[in-house]
């Protein structure tokens, strides 16, 4: 059967006509309702080398009834909604390819409650994550979910389930949504969860909606779990002479009980790059391969002690050296330039990203086929990533360019195939979007798939929420 082009599909979705513009006004207030020049910036968000869409129209709304209303108006007139939070998503789920409504819900970013008997936080959806830290903190508490960018919201991050450096001791974005409020494309607004941990009362939406990428629903409210705050960090920075030294080390820590709160590797080739963003020499900057930990322990006594023990165990395994700042400014420097990866190699104009997932202690392998396929493709492939918790990221580090992008994708189709076969997914934390929704079949077998569109059916039976989004 020949697939319907993307033409196509779109005109199967009603236009935003002046009248249709004016209800939003009214709905949403007129400075709340954008229709000039300003609409260019919410046709793209972080992802690499993807078309841009203007969307017809960007609503803020303020309140939850707001986007009730929208809603319910773009599903009577069958107009595309793309939910958008802080846009800094790489998977291009924010974009709205079907052009019609961006819903961003940027100006709903009230933190309503942060409640220190029941360690919860009650925000709306479109608080900055940054906001959400200062608030908690203010209160003696802790969010410990750090994806890699602060201007990202607490809704997007549901929506895509962040995940970030500390994955390995304290989990995902999912692992902290209590309950949420959420708004469904007939406009009925339901709530989930609640500020509690247990919970064994019918379905489990709180976390069908988290990780469902705008498309089954718009989440508004958001209740999520805190803890108290590290009482001590430090941070072993490892070099090692080659990748897999590296990579072979990391089940040799976590084999002794140890579970750092992050633990991260990285090649050389990403030195220069991050010297270059950042103005600052890394430590120890000219060996093959490092390990990044990230240390959190409640007193200084114990948190020296692991660290040795770290030390010893990497020193044993052919680590070259073992480099501990010792200050909060060089602790600091340190995780700015891991956080500053994606922006120093996208300023390199490179080609693309991947963000798969294997068991960890299949990382130095997949790794090492990772390379072989680049090599076959004449590709350069520079691997980093969370090696704690199996997240390796591949930065397709050739210049942007047609032909690069066409072997890109043979390359991936290779490289998910491993990675799949090894017992892993195609994504660990960015999501599908638009950039990966061409691969998920080869993730999702069949009758998930179906299963994943019957779910999105009864959500959204117009099809109007994120549509062309993760399939
Ligand atoms: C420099 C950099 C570093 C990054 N590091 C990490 C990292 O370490 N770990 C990680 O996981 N990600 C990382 N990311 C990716 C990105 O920050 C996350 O995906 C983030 O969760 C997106 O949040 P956002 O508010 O910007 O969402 P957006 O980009 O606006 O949207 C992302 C998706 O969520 C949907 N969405 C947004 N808000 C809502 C809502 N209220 N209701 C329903 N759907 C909604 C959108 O439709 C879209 O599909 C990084 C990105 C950059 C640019």
């Amino acid at each position: 059967m020949k697939r319907e082009s993307q033409m196509t599909k779109r005109s199967k979705y009603g236009r935003l006509t002046s009248d249709l513009i004016s209800q939003l006004k009214r709905i949403a207030g007129d400075g709340n309702v954008l229709t000039d020049e300003r609409l260019e910036d919410y046709s793209h968000d972080e992802t690499l080398g993807i078309e841009r869409f203007k969307p017809e129209a960007v609503v803020l709304p303020e309140t939850t009834e707001a986007v009730s209303a929208v809603l319910k108006l773009a599903n009577e007139h069958c107009i595309p909604v793309t939910p958008r939070g802080g846009g800094t998503g790489i998977s291009a789920g924010a974009i709205p390819s079907y052009g019609g409504i961006v819903l961003s819900l940027e100006k709903m970013d009230r933190i309503i409650e942060v409640d220190a008997d029941n360690f919860v936080v009650v925000a709306e959806a479109g608080v900055p994550v940054s906001e959400l830290y200062k608030a908690v903190e203010a209160k003696g508490l802790y969010y410990p979910i750090h994806p890699g960018i602060l201007s990202s919201t607490i809704g997007g991050n549901i929506a895509t389930n962040a995940g970030g450096m500390k994955a390995v001791s304290t989990g995902v974005t999912r692992h902290f949504v209590l309950g949420l409020e959420a708004v469904l494309t007939s406009g009925e607004v339901i709530q989930c969860g609640g500020k509690y941990v247990k919970c064994s009362t019918g379905y489990d939406f709180t976390q069908l909606l988290t990780g469902s990428e705008g498309t089954l629903a718009v989440i508004t409210k958001v209740i999520i779990r805190l803890t108290l705050p590290p009482g001590k960090t430090e941070i072993l920075y490892i070099p090692f002479s080659n990748l897999k030294d590296a990579i072979n080390c990391v089940p040799v820590i976590l084999k002794q009980g140890i579970l750092p709160a992050g633990l991260e590797f990285w090649e050389q080739d990403i030195v220069k790059p991050v010297e270059q963003f950042t103005g600052r020499e890394m430590p120890l900057n000219k060996h093959a391969a490092y390990l990044m930990l990230i240390l959190e322990e409640p007193d200084e006594g114990r948190l020296n002690r692991l660290a040795r023990r770290i030390s010893d165990i990497c020193l044993q395994n052919n680590a070259v050296d073992v480099y501990v700042p010792g200050s909060e400014r060089a602790r600091k420097q340190l995780i700015q330039a891991r956080e500053s990866f994606y922006l120093a190699l996208e300023r390199e104009g490179i080609a693309a990203i991947a963000d798969i997932v294997v068991p960890r202690s299949f990382i130095a392998d997949f790794v090492g086929q990772v390379h072989r396929v680049a090599e076959r493709h004449s590709l350069k492939i520079i691997t980093c990533g969370h090696a704690g918790d199996g997240n390796v990221h591949l930065w397709f580090a050739d210049k942007d360019s047609p032909a690069i992008r066409q072997r890109v994708k043979k390359a991936l189709v290779e490289i998910y195939g491993i990675g799949v076969e090894m017992g892993g997914t195609i994504s660990g934390e960015h999501g599908i979007g638009l950039a990966k929704k061409e691969y998920l079949g080869i993730a999702v077998e069949k009758s998930r798939l179906d299963l994943m569109r019957r779910v999105k059916r009864a959500f959204d039976p117009n099809n109007i929420l994120n549509p062309d989004k993760v399939f």
